[in-house]
């Protein structure tokens, strides 16, 4: 079973604000569709708490918004930002590494949230901290 939705991946409030379309393109869409099926629900599994998801995809305009790097994988649909509830970031951060579940990039943000980007085939399971 499913817990995550396109949707919510899709989701910007800063989009919304702005009344910008932040519809992902063809690659990104697959890109998001492996970083959900790959890494976040097998993660969600293996944990067992739910995922409060602040950020997945966002057009260069969202992103350029919210202060996003002009190369941040959210762009590609390939980077999500979340909290896991009832953990700190970096409880669910070293939740995430003992699932032993393959990642690009796992960042703990300012303590404020997750940071976890996924790459079919060309993950660098690369540990850092802003
Ligand atoms: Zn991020």
């Amino acid at each position: 079973m499913l817990n995550f939705k396109m949707s919510e991946l899709i989701h910007s409030n800063k989009a919304i604000e702005h009344n910008i379309n932040n519809m992902p393109d063809i690659n990104s869409l697959d890109n998001m569709l492996d970083l959900i099926f790959y890494c976040l629900q097998p993660v969600r599994d293996k944990i067992g708490k739910p995922f409060d998801i602040s950020s997945g995809y966002r057009n260069t305009q969202v992103n350029k918004l919210v202060g996003g790097k002009t190369n941040s994988q959210h762009l590609k649909g390939a980077a999500v930002d979340f909290k896991i509830r009832g953990m700190t970031v970096t409880a669910a951060i070293n939740a995430i590494k003992n699932t032993g579940i393959e990642y690009d990039q796992l960042i703990n943000e300012y303590d404020r949230w997750v940071h976890i980007s996924f790459v079919k085939g060309k993950n660098r399971k690369q540990n850092l901290k802003y």
